[in-house]
């Protein structure tokens, strides 16, 4: 099992954030801004490039989710949501995950 999976499993402790039936959140053990976040989806998928038709309708929840966190966690004055895809950006966990990053005025380095 990766990482994430354990962590979801409750094998790998974590700060939980949000839980339903296919999507799990938690705070980011190494934090890069004041709130950070992951959200995830419960079944494994390996990144952004392995999303199809057939498990797609879990990132639109995902997305659902995030808004309501975003929420929950006082963002209203804004915030990011990345997902690193592959080597060249430096995706380290194998597992689909989106980052939501707020609670100060954040850099734009896109690249
Ligand atoms: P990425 O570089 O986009 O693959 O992001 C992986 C993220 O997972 C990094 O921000 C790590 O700090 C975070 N991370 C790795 N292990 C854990 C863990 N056990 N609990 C919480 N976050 C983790
Ligand atoms: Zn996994």
């Amino acid at each position: 099992m990766c990482i994430f999976c354990k962590i979801i499993a409750g094998e790998i402790p974590s700060t939980k954030v949000y839980e339903d039936d296919t999507v799990f959140a938690f705070r980011d053990i190494n934090p890069q801004a004041p709130t950070h976040i992951l959200v995830v989806p419960k079944a494994h998928i390996p990144s952004v490039a392995a999303i199809d038709g057939e498990n797609s309708g879990v990132v639109a929840h995902i997305f659902e989710v995030i808004a309501q966190i975003a929420r929950q966690e006082g963002l209203e004055k804004g915030y990011r949501v990345v997902s690193n895809c592959g080597e060249d950006a430096g995706q380290t966990v194998h597992h689909l995950h989106f980052h939501i990053l707020g609670g100060k005025p954040l850099a734009l380095e896109m690249a």
